[in-house]
């Protein structure tokens, strides 16, 4: 059984002090939703305090990205020792930082390493853009995604992996895939492609987030599917109710 996993990318929203109000309106109630687990994944510089106000609390903190260098000339860059003194999870290969930040499977690869390294746990993304949609390459694209970005981990570490499925004409769009589509590329695409690398029991194991558009009214359609395991959410992660709302949908 693959327990539930929903994460809220705050993105480059919320200062330190709306940091505080925000979590500070949705701890009570998201912690009384059992059996699922439940992150926030502020900007860099809110962690601390994401850190300190849920330290007692089935809440876990991710980061948004982080480098894959232990330490050194790397200006503006953030270390993986750093994220784990705040965070037991971090979000690798977002679509926004691929499109504009240069992001490559082999990059994200790379700090994949680095999470494993340092024991925090990933949530990689992958998924195609509209126009690899639109031209049918959605399986070659989320594939090689898959294979390059999750290669040569040590097996015992594949199964803490968590992988979003991200399309990202849906992303931040308002126009979310459907329940049964998603699945679809989640069974076919991305558990075939872990199982290729790390076997069948591996891919069946490893919880596999559908992201893009989640809402409070439309997360319990994907949530029904067998393939996929929770939500990375976006705008809806920054609005109590309904971020609380989609928390529930898993249940
Ligand atoms: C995301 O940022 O990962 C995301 C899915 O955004 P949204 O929910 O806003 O589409």
């Amino acid at each position: 059984m693959r327990k539930p996993f929903v994460a809220g990318n705050w993105k480059m929203n919320k200062t330190i002090a709306e940091t505080r109000d925000l979590i500070s309106a949705m701890t009570e109630k998201l912690n009384e939703i059992k059996n699922v687990e439940k992150v926030v994944c502020p900007p860099f510089i809110s962690l601390q305090t994401a850190h300190e106000l849920l330290r007692n609390t089935e809440i876990g903190v991710g980061a948004q990205n982080m480098f894959w260098e232990e330490k050194g000339a790397f200006t503006g860059e953030v270390a993986p020792a750093m994220i784990k003194e705040l965070c037991d999870y971090v979000i690798l290969g977002h679509s926004e930082r691929r499109a504009y930040f240069g992001e490559t499977d082999a990059l994200v690869n790379k700090k994949l390493l680095a999470a494993q390294k340092f024991d925090l746990t990933p949530i990689v993304c992958v998924g195609e853009t509209l126009e690899q949609y639109e031209s049918n390459q959605t399986s070659q694209v989320v594939s090689a995604q898959t294979k390059l970005g999750l290669a040569d981990v040590p097996a015992d570490f594949a199964p803490r992996i968590v992988v979003a499925y991200e399309p990202v004409w849906a992303i931040g769009t308002g126009k979310a895939s459907t329940g049964e589509a998603a699945n679809v590329v989640i069974k076919d695409v991305i558990r075939k492609s872990i199982a290729e690398l790390y076997g069948e029991s591996t891919a069946q194991a490893i919880r596999v987030l559908y992201g893009g558009s989640v809402t409070g009214a439309n997360a319990k359609e994907f949530f029904s599917q067998p393939d996929i395991d929770g939500a990375l959410v976006g705008g809806a992660s920054l609005k109590v109710d309904d971020f609380i709302q989609i928390v529930k949908q898993t249940q």
